[in-house]
């Protein structure tokens, strides 16, 4: 008996959860496996922001939310957007739902007619290309190279558009390169797409406040005022404030935009859950010291890992600008022997191997649309990265017929 209808054949298990699951079944089997495939903060959610859930259950707040979400929230966003990121929205021009994922999902649900292109810049976060799947829109892979940054240029942009063009999804920075846009970047992406008004612009800036060198965070909208109409700009607390399982994201874009993903979110879920609402507008509102703290500790991590993999040969990585993740380069793997006498094909057997002979669970580049790399995730003590990256060297180095990319 088939169960699953046919919309679902196109989409693949999320490879990063396949990765954890192997990592799991081997730490069933007694083996030692450091799991660097899951993407999510290791830090616990601050207390005052625990406490405002607490507070808003005691009051009562455990009916149904508003649909697009409670007005507490909204406004939090609306103040939010402003201060941060210096863009002016109205109470409904806000959607809040059950994480950043849902405001995507609930985009393309509203606005994908069949076929209509997504454009997408490889390596990109896995759920863009498989919402587009599911919808039964036509996912285009636009491949961004290390050599320029893993960042989309103009050129590719333009040439990729077609009448057919629906939606450019972009991630500043970005899951899993960690790829930056500086203002000038942006605002040239955004000329382009001036002469393309028929085709919308979904910034996914969940990762906004995970950023380094001192970068000051910008929003596309704020960088390009005259595509703000046709933008609707993505974030949450998930990754900023350690919220993963709260399940809160919000969107920001046109009334009319926003009240078709309301009426798309009406039917799947009639709002997010009311008491983490609460909890995330004390997190928007409150005092911001954890999240300094939390982008310091990863920026400290993304440092010693970058000065890790400089020291091994066959492994290249230029330091990621933001974000909680080292995509790195294996290019110099690819050919080599194992111990065993395997050949290494591709990034897959590369985390195959690691998983194997250093007990390291990572991501190929392949679940990414860009090969030869692997992910892993920084989000975890610098004293279990350590131990990672010496057991990466290890492994590496038992590898023969390796070779400088
Ligand atoms: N966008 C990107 C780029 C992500 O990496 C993630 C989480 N891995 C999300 C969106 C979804 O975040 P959430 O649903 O937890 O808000």
């Amino acid at each position: 008996m088939k169960f699953a209808a046919s919309r679902l054949d196109a989409v693949q298990p999320s490879a990063s959860a396949s990765v954890s699951q192997a990592a799991k079944a081997a730490k069933a089997r007694g083996e030692d496996v450091i799991d660097l495939g899951l993407g999510e903060p290791d830090f616990d959610t601050p207390a005052h922001i625990v406490e405002a859930a607490h507070l808003a259950a005691l009051r009562g707040e455990t009916r149904y939310p508003p649909t697009h979400g409670t007005a507490e929230m909204r406004q939090a966003v609306v103040d939010k957007l402003q201060r941060e990121n210096d863009l002016g929205y109205a109470l409904d021009e806000v959607i809040v739902s059950n994480g950043a994922k849902q405001v995507l999902f609930n985009a393309l649900m509203a606005t994908l007619e069949p076929g209509d292109e997504v454009l997408m810049c490889a390596p990109y976060f896995g759920q863009y290309k498989d919402i587009v799947l599911i919808l039964g829109g036509a996912p285009v892979a636009l491949e961004c190279p290390a050599e320029n940054g893993f960042r989309l240029t103009p050129q590719q942009l333009e040439m990729a558009i077609t009448p057919k063009t629906r939606w450019i999804l972009l991630n500043l920075p970005s899951n899993p390169a960690g790829a930056v846009y500086s203002g000038e970047d942006l605002r040239a992406l955004g000329a382009v797409l001036e002469a393309h008004p028929h085709v919308l612009v979904l910034s996914d800036e969940i990762y906004e406040h995970i950023l380094f060198d001192g970068r000051a965070f910008l929003s596309f909208a704020a960088a390009n005022p005259q595509l703000k109409d046709r933008t609707l700009t993505v974030n949450g607390v998930s990754k900023a404030y350690a919220m993963t399982g709260w399940r809160i994201g919000y969107g920001a874009g046109p009334k009319l935009l926003i009240a078709a993903m309301s009426k798309v979110q009406s039917q799947i879920c009639s709002g997010a859950c009311s008491v983490a609402q609460a909890a995330a507008a004390a997190a928007l509102n409150g005092p911001q010291d954890e999240v300094a703290v939390f982008r310091a500790a990863f920026e400290a991590r993304r440092d010693l890992v970058v000065e890790r993999v400089a020291r091994i040969a066959g492994l290249t990585l230029d330091p990621p600008g933001g974000a909680f993740y080292a995509f790195i380069g294996c290019a110099g793997l690819i050919g080599a022997q194992t111990p065993d006498g395997k050949t290494l094909e591709d990034d897959t057997a590369v985390t195959a191997y690691l998983l194997d002979d250093a007990g390291i669970a990572a991501v190929p580049g392949s679940a990414y649309e860009l090969s030869p790399f692997f992910r892993i995730s920084t989000a975890t003590s610098l004293e279990v990265l350590d131990v990672a990256m010496d057991r990466i060297a290890a492994s590496v180095a038992k590898l023969k017929e390796r070779h400088d990319p």
